[in-house]
Protein backbone atom coordinates (compact mmCIF):
# COMPACT_ATOMS: atom_id res chain seq x y z
CA UNK A 1 0.00 0.00 0.00
CA UNK A 2 1.21 3.24 -0.75
CA UNK A 3 -1.37 5.82 -0.04
CA UNK A 4 -3.62 5.30 2.52
CA UNK A 5 -7.03 7.53 2.90
CA UNK A 6 -8.82 8.27 6.55
CA UNK A 7 -12.64 9.76 6.87
CA UNK A 8 -14.58 10.48 9.30
CA UNK A 9 -18.12 9.14 9.15
CA UNK A 10 -21.66 9.12 10.94
CA UNK A 11 -22.03 10.87 14.23
CA UNK A 12 -18.88 12.74 15.46
CA UNK A 13 -17.45 12.16 18.99
CA UNK A 14 -14.79 14.18 20.49
CA UNK A 15 -11.21 12.49 19.71
CA UNK A 16 -11.43 12.23 16.25
CA UNK A 17 -9.08 15.01 15.11
CA UNK A 18 -6.69 13.69 17.40
CA UNK A 19 -6.97 9.95 15.68
CA UNK A 20 -6.82 12.03 12.19
CA UNK A 21 -3.77 13.54 13.11
CA UNK A 22 -2.24 10.62 14.10
CA UNK A 23 -3.13 8.64 11.34
CA UNK A 24 -1.40 11.40 9.00
CA UNK A 25 1.66 10.93 10.69
CA UNK A 26 2.17 7.62 11.47
CA UNK A 27 1.64 7.87 7.57
CA UNK A 28 4.15 10.66 6.99
CA UNK A 29 6.30 8.57 9.30
CA UNK A 30 6.36 5.78 7.72
CA UNK A 31 6.31 7.25 4.26
CA UNK A 32 3.30 6.53 2.91
CA UNK A 33 1.41 8.84 1.27
CA UNK A 34 -2.04 10.28 3.00
CA UNK A 35 -5.54 11.57 1.78
CA UNK A 36 -8.27 12.93 3.65
CA UNK A 37 -11.59 12.07 2.59
CA UNK A 38 -13.98 14.96 3.75
CA UNK A 39 -17.69 14.30 4.28
CA UNK A 40 -17.75 10.69 4.94
CA UNK A 41 -18.54 8.23 2.86
CA UNK A 42 -20.34 11.37 0.44
CA UNK A 43 -16.85 12.85 0.08
CA UNK A 44 -15.47 9.27 -1.36
CA UNK A 45 -18.63 9.33 -3.90
CA UNK A 46 -17.87 12.63 -4.63
CA UNK A 47 -14.06 11.93 -4.49
CA UNK A 48 -13.34 15.13 -2.20
CA UNK A 49 -9.79 14.06 -1.42
CA UNK A 50 -7.38 16.41 -0.03
CA UNK A 51 -3.38 15.23 0.58
CA UNK A 52 -2.34 15.81 3.58
CA UNK A 53 1.22 15.67 5.12
CA UNK A 54 2.63 15.90 8.93
CA UNK A 55 1.81 19.96 9.06
CA UNK A 56 -1.75 19.46 7.94
CA UNK A 57 -2.95 18.29 11.29
CA UNK A 58 -0.92 20.98 13.34
CA UNK A 59 -2.94 22.15 16.17
CA UNK A 60 -5.96 19.65 16.41
CA UNK A 61 -5.27 17.14 18.65
CA UNK A 62 -7.58 19.42 20.91
CA UNK A 63 -10.45 20.33 19.48
CA UNK A 64 -13.36 18.65 19.63
CA UNK A 65 -15.89 17.84 16.41
CA UNK A 66 -13.96 16.73 13.12
CA UNK A 67 -11.97 18.98 10.99
CA UNK A 68 -12.78 16.61 7.84
CA UNK A 69 -16.42 17.24 8.63
CA UNK A 70 -19.03 13.98 9.26
CA UNK A 71 -22.03 13.17 6.97
CA UNK A 72 -24.53 10.15 6.83
CA UNK A 73 -24.75 8.77 3.26
CA UNK A 74 -27.62 7.24 2.19
CA UNK A 75 -25.57 6.12 -1.42
CA UNK A 76 -23.22 4.43 0.02
CA UNK A 77 -25.95 1.62 1.52
CA UNK A 78 -26.53 0.84 -2.24
CA UNK A 79 -24.01 -1.29 -4.52
CA UNK A 80 -24.13 1.25 -7.17
CA UNK A 81 -23.01 3.98 -4.49
CA UNK A 82 -20.31 2.30 -3.26
CA UNK A 83 -19.30 1.18 -6.70
CA UNK A 84 -19.21 4.92 -7.46
CA UNK A 85 -16.26 5.32 -4.53
CA UNK A 86 -14.63 2.39 -5.07
CA UNK A 87 -13.84 3.95 -8.82
CA UNK A 88 -12.86 7.24 -7.04
CA UNK A 89 -10.62 5.29 -4.47
CA UNK A 90 -8.80 3.64 -7.24
CA UNK A 91 -8.71 6.86 -9.55
CA UNK A 92 -6.90 8.10 -6.74
CA UNK A 93 -4.17 5.10 -5.90
CA UNK A 94 -5.48 4.49 -2.85
CA UNK A 95 -4.56 1.02 -1.24
CA UNK A 96 -6.72 0.99 1.86
CA UNK A 97 -8.84 3.59 4.50
CA UNK A 98 -8.95 3.84 7.66
CA UNK A 99 -12.35 5.06 8.92
CA UNK A 100 -13.24 6.57 11.83
CA UNK A 101 -16.94 6.53 13.00
CA UNK A 102 -19.69 3.94 14.90
CA UNK A 103 -21.70 0.59 14.24
CA UNK A 104 -22.99 2.26 11.04
CA UNK A 105 -20.17 3.06 9.50
CA UNK A 106 -18.19 -0.20 10.05
CA UNK A 107 -21.15 -1.78 8.83
CA UNK A 108 -20.69 0.48 5.51
CA UNK A 109 -16.84 -0.28 5.64
CA UNK A 110 -17.23 -3.94 5.86
CA UNK A 111 -19.51 -4.37 3.01
CA UNK A 112 -17.38 -2.40 1.21
CA UNK A 113 -14.15 -4.39 1.90
CA UNK A 114 -16.14 -7.77 1.50
CA UNK A 115 -17.71 -6.24 -2.36
CA UNK A 116 -14.37 -4.87 -3.33
CA UNK A 117 -11.79 -6.82 -1.37
CA UNK A 118 -10.35 -3.16 -0.67
CA UNK A 119 -8.59 -3.57 2.54
CA UNK A 120 -9.87 -1.04 5.84
CA UNK A 121 -9.70 -0.79 9.21
CA UNK A 122 -12.11 0.93 11.98
CA UNK A 123 -11.48 3.08 14.36
CA UNK A 124 -14.04 3.61 16.70
CA UNK A 125 -15.00 6.85 17.51
CA UNK A 126 -18.24 6.95 19.65
CA UNK A 127 -19.56 9.00 22.62
CA UNK A 128 -22.11 5.73 23.93
CA UNK A 129 -19.03 3.12 24.31
CA UNK A 130 -21.33 1.45 22.48
CA UNK A 131 -19.29 -0.97 20.15
CA UNK A 132 -18.19 -4.90 21.00
CA UNK A 133 -14.49 -5.14 20.66
CA UNK A 134 -12.73 -2.14 22.83
CA UNK A 135 -13.19 -0.99 26.40
CA UNK A 136 -13.17 2.17 25.72
CA UNK A 137 -14.75 3.96 22.59
CA UNK A 138 -13.09 7.21 21.27
CA UNK A 139 -14.98 10.38 23.07
CA UNK A 140 -16.63 8.25 25.46
CA UNK A 141 -14.07 9.43 28.12
CA UNK A 142 -14.75 13.30 27.52
CA UNK A 143 -18.50 12.94 26.83
CA UNK A 144 -18.57 11.46 30.44
CA UNK A 145 -16.90 13.83 31.94
CA UNK A 146 -19.13 16.40 30.03
CA UNK A 147 -21.77 14.95 31.41
CA UNK A 148 -20.19 14.87 35.26
CA UNK A 149 -19.56 18.63 35.27
CA UNK A 150 -23.00 19.37 34.11
CA UNK A 151 -24.96 16.96 36.88
CA UNK A 152 -22.37 18.93 39.43
CA UNK A 153 -23.82 22.13 38.22
CA UNK A 154 -27.11 21.41 38.57
CA UNK A 155 -26.58 19.91 41.93
CA UNK A 156 -25.75 23.36 43.36
CA UNK A 157 -29.44 24.53 41.92
CA UNK A 158 -31.04 21.69 42.73
CA UNK A 159 -29.83 21.72 46.33
CA UNK A 160 -30.80 25.39 46.89
CA UNK A 161 -34.27 24.36 46.26
CA UNK A 162 -34.60 21.47 47.20
CA UNK A 163 -35.34 20.28 43.77
CA UNK A 164 -35.58 16.69 42.25
CA UNK A 165 -34.01 16.11 38.68
CA UNK A 166 -34.29 14.18 36.01
CA UNK A 167 -31.15 14.42 33.68
CA UNK A 168 -31.35 12.68 30.26
CA UNK A 169 -27.95 11.89 28.91
CA UNK A 170 -27.01 10.43 25.69
CA UNK A 171 -27.22 6.63 25.09
CA UNK A 172 -29.88 5.04 23.15
CA UNK A 173 -28.70 1.06 23.75
CA UNK A 174 -26.61 1.47 26.30
CA UNK A 175 -26.25 3.08 29.80
CA UNK A 176 -22.39 3.44 30.04
CA UNK A 177 -22.84 7.03 30.37
CA UNK A 178 -25.21 7.34 32.53
CA UNK A 179 -24.14 5.09 35.03
CA UNK A 180 -20.41 6.07 34.98
CA UNK A 181 -21.78 9.65 35.38
CA UNK A 182 -24.29 8.97 37.84
CA UNK A 183 -22.28 7.09 40.00
CA UNK A 184 -19.70 9.55 39.67
CA UNK A 185 -21.33 12.66 40.17
CA UNK A 186 -23.21 10.94 42.86
CA UNK A 187 -27.06 10.49 41.72
CA UNK A 188 -30.20 9.13 44.00
CA UNK A 189 -30.99 6.59 41.04
CA UNK A 190 -29.78 5.47 37.34
CA UNK A 191 -31.73 4.44 34.85
CA UNK A 192 -29.97 2.65 32.36
CA UNK A 193 -31.55 0.60 28.65
CA UNK A 194 -29.50 -2.73 30.49
CA UNK A 195 -31.91 -2.80 33.77
CA UNK A 196 -35.23 -1.90 34.28
CA UNK A 197 -35.62 -0.86 37.29
CA UNK A 198 -39.34 -0.28 37.26
CA UNK A 199 -41.26 2.53 38.48
CA UNK A 200 -42.18 1.37 41.76
CA UNK A 201 -38.59 1.25 42.73
CA UNK A 202 -38.10 4.82 41.70
CA UNK A 203 -40.69 6.19 44.15
CA UNK A 204 -39.69 3.94 47.07
CA UNK A 205 -35.52 5.28 46.69
CA UNK A 206 -36.88 8.99 46.40
CA UNK A 207 -39.02 8.41 49.42
CA UNK A 208 -36.21 6.96 50.94
CA UNK A 209 -34.50 9.63 49.80
CA UNK A 210 -36.79 12.08 50.72
CA UNK A 211 -37.23 10.84 54.29
CA UNK A 212 -33.48 10.44 55.33
CA UNK A 213 -32.68 13.58 55.04
CA UNK A 214 -30.94 14.52 51.29
CA UNK A 215 -31.35 18.47 49.67
CA UNK A 216 -31.51 17.69 46.65
CA UNK A 217 -32.56 14.47 43.98
CA UNK A 218 -30.69 13.66 40.95
CA UNK A 219 -31.73 10.89 38.95
CA UNK A 220 -29.77 10.21 35.66
CA UNK A 221 -31.69 8.46 32.70
CA UNK A 222 -30.64 6.93 29.51
CA UNK A 223 -31.97 7.94 26.19
CA UNK A 224 -32.71 4.31 25.58
CA UNK A 225 -33.78 3.47 29.29
CA UNK A 226 -36.51 0.88 29.40
CA UNK A 227 -39.03 2.21 32.24
CA UNK A 228 -41.27 2.49 29.63
CA UNK A 229 -41.72 7.10 30.20
CA UNK A 230 -39.37 9.72 28.81
CA UNK A 231 -38.15 12.52 31.53
CA UNK A 232 -41.03 14.73 30.94
CA UNK A 233 -43.08 11.61 31.82
CA UNK A 234 -41.27 10.26 34.46
CA UNK A 235 -41.74 14.17 36.01
CA UNK A 236 -45.01 14.17 35.50
CA UNK A 237 -45.24 10.48 37.02
CA UNK A 238 -43.25 11.30 40.32
CA UNK A 239 -45.64 15.23 40.69
CA UNK A 240 -48.81 12.63 40.62
CA UNK A 241 -47.93 9.80 42.78
CA UNK A 242 -44.87 11.71 45.26
CA UNK A 243 -46.16 15.15 45.80
CA UNK A 244 -43.63 16.18 48.43
CA UNK A 245 -40.87 17.22 45.00
CA UNK A 246 -40.45 20.25 43.17
CA UNK A 247 -39.41 17.97 39.95
CA UNK A 248 -37.51 19.79 36.94
CA UNK A 249 -36.11 18.04 33.87
CA UNK A 250 -32.82 18.83 32.06
CA UNK A 251 -31.84 17.28 28.80
CA UNK A 252 -28.28 17.38 28.33
CA UNK A 253 -28.56 17.01 24.22
CA UNK A 254 -26.18 18.07 21.64
CA UNK A 255 -23.26 19.22 24.10
CA UNK A 256 -22.76 15.84 25.16
CA UNK A 257 -20.59 15.16 22.15
CA UNK A 258 -18.77 18.34 22.08
CA UNK A 259 -15.67 20.03 23.66
CA UNK A 260 -11.99 19.58 23.76
CA UNK A 261 -11.58 15.66 24.33
CA UNK A 262 -10.18 14.72 27.91
CA UNK A 263 -5.73 13.52 27.99
CA UNK A 264 -7.91 9.80 28.06
CA UNK A 265 -9.50 10.43 24.47
CA UNK A 266 -6.20 12.07 23.17
CA UNK A 267 -3.50 9.50 24.22
CA UNK A 268 -6.12 6.58 22.84
CA UNK A 269 -6.48 8.17 19.70
CA UNK A 270 -3.19 8.48 19.28
CA UNK A 271 -2.56 5.00 19.92
CA UNK A 272 -5.51 3.50 17.55
CA UNK A 273 -4.36 5.98 14.54
CA UNK A 274 -0.75 4.38 14.94
CA UNK A 275 -2.09 0.39 15.24
CA UNK A 276 -4.66 1.19 12.31
CA UNK A 277 -2.25 2.34 9.86
CA UNK A 278 0.44 -0.42 10.90
CA UNK A 279 -2.23 -2.88 10.54
CA UNK A 280 -2.96 -1.78 6.14
CA UNK A 281 0.93 -2.11 6.12
CA UNK A 282 0.74 -5.05 7.44
CA UNK A 283 -1.47 -6.47 4.81
CA UNK A 284 -4.09 -6.75 7.55
CA UNK A 285 -7.88 -5.81 6.80
CA UNK A 286 -11.68 -5.39 7.82
CA UNK A 287 -10.43 -5.46 11.21
CA UNK A 288 -11.00 -2.31 14.48
CA UNK A 289 -8.57 -1.33 16.83
CA UNK A 290 -9.44 -0.59 20.27
CA UNK A 291 -8.45 -1.21 23.89
CA UNK A 292 -8.75 -4.34 25.92
CA UNK A 293 -6.68 -4.63 29.60
CA UNK A 294 -4.92 -1.57 28.49
CA UNK A 295 -3.21 -3.23 25.22
CA UNK A 296 -4.52 -2.13 22.08
CA UNK A 297 -5.87 -4.88 19.95
CA UNK A 298 -7.53 -5.77 17.01
CA UNK A 299 -10.51 -7.27 16.23
CA UNK A 300 -12.68 -8.52 13.02
CA UNK A 301 -15.19 -5.94 11.95
CA UNK A 302 -17.81 -8.07 11.99
CA UNK A 303 -17.38 -9.21 15.58
CA UNK A 304 -17.27 -5.74 16.87
CA UNK A 305 -21.14 -5.37 15.20
CA UNK A 306 -22.19 -8.32 16.69
CA UNK A 307 -23.04 -6.43 20.04
CA UNK A 308 -22.26 -4.03 22.64
CA UNK A 309 -19.65 -3.74 25.44
CA UNK A 310 -21.64 -5.21 28.65
CA UNK A 311 -22.40 -2.70 31.05
CA UNK A 312 -20.33 -3.46 34.52
CA UNK A 313 -22.41 -5.91 36.76
CA UNK A 314 -19.93 -4.72 39.65
CA UNK A 315 -19.94 -0.92 38.72
CA UNK A 316 -24.10 -1.12 39.28
CA UNK A 317 -23.41 -2.99 42.48
CA UNK A 318 -21.22 -0.22 43.42
CA UNK A 319 -24.04 2.44 42.37
CA UNK A 320 -26.72 0.21 44.41
CA UNK A 321 -24.45 1.05 47.90
CA UNK A 322 -23.34 4.48 47.00
CA UNK A 323 -27.09 5.37 46.61
CA UNK A 324 -28.30 4.24 49.79
P1 LIG B 1 -22.45 5.81 12.96
O1 LIG B 1 -21.24 5.43 12.20
O2 LIG B 1 -22.18 6.92 13.92
O3 LIG B 1 -23.15 4.63 13.59
P2 LIG B 1 -24.54 5.91 10.89
O4 LIG B 1 -25.30 4.76 11.43
O5 LIG B 1 -25.30 7.08 10.39
O6 LIG B 1 -23.49 6.48 11.94
O7 LIG B 1 -23.64 5.35 9.70
C1 LIG B 1 -22.79 6.22 8.98
C2 LIG B 1 -22.85 5.91 7.51
O8 LIG B 1 -22.37 4.58 7.24
C3 LIG B 1 -24.24 5.92 6.90
O9 LIG B 1 -24.69 7.21 6.60
C4 LIG B 1 -24.03 5.09 5.64
O10 LIG B 1 -23.42 5.87 4.62
C5 LIG B 1 -23.03 4.05 6.12
N1 LIG B 1 -23.74 2.82 6.47
C6 LIG B 1 -24.42 2.54 7.60
N2 LIG B 1 -24.97 1.31 7.59
C7 LIG B 1 -24.64 0.79 6.38
C8 LIG B 1 -24.90 -0.46 5.72
N3 LIG B 1 -25.62 -1.42 6.31
N4 LIG B 1 -24.37 -0.63 4.49
C9 LIG B 1 -23.64 0.32 3.89
N5 LIG B 1 -23.37 1.51 4.44
C10 LIG B 1 -23.86 1.75 5.67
Amino acid sequence: IKKIAVLTSGGDSPGMNAAIRSVVRTCAFLDVECVAIYRGYDGMIEGDFVPMNARSVNNIINKGGTILKSARCEEFRTPEGRKLAYDQLIAEGIGGFVVIGGDGSFRGATTFNEEFDFPVIGIPGTIDNDIFGTRYTLGFDTALNTVVDAIDKIRDTASSHNRLFFIEVMGRDVGHIALNAGVAAGAEEILIPEENLGLERLLDSLKRSKKSGKSSSIVVVAEGDKIGKNVFELKEYVEEHLPIYDVRVSVLGHMQRGGAPTAFDRVLASRMGVKAVEALLEGKTNLMVGIMDSKIVLTPITEALRGHTKIDKELIRVSDIMTT
